[in-house]
């Protein structure tokens, strides 16, 4: 497994990481599989997604925000008031699975892999794990 490290500058945003899954994909080799990118962590995600328009990663967060309203009476907040980072991340998901055929990632045109900090500034790591057939 190999891991990427990532500092996040904002509370929440999304950050194309493509180029550096894209590096390690074609270091490892694999030539028909799958690549797994996967965040360790309760309050980020991984989004695959148009990463031509910088406009769809600004809906993605504003569209969240009208789904995980600030004003609600969080359980979690009482903790350590990151409750809304936390749905987000678990909407979005910590992992995604993209394949890999004849040593590509199979991504579509438009897509990207992005990192989403929803609770940040943070050290966030991606971790990157293969799949051969
Ligand atoms: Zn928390």
């Amino acid at each position: 497994m190999q891991i990427l490290k990532f500092h996040t500058k904002k509370k929440e945003e999304i950050i194309d990481i493509t180029r550096e899954i894209l590096e390690i994909v074609k270091k490892s080799e694999v030539e028909d599989g799958a690549c797994i990118v996967y965040v360790p962590h309760a309050t980020c995600a991984i989004v695959i997604n148009e990463n031509y328009d910088k406009g769809v990663c600004g809906d993605i967060l504003n569209v969240l925000e009208k789904i995980v309203p600030k004003k609600w009476k969080y359980k979690h907040n009482c903790v350590d008031n990151n409750a809304i980072a936390h749905i987000k991340s678990a909407l979005i998901g910590p992992g995604k699975i993209i394949p890999i055929s004849n040593g590509k990632l199979q991504l579509g045109k438009w897509q990207g892999i992005a990192l989403a900090e929803f609770d940040g500034p943070r050290e966030r790591q991606v971790f990157i794990e293969f799949l051969n057939r």
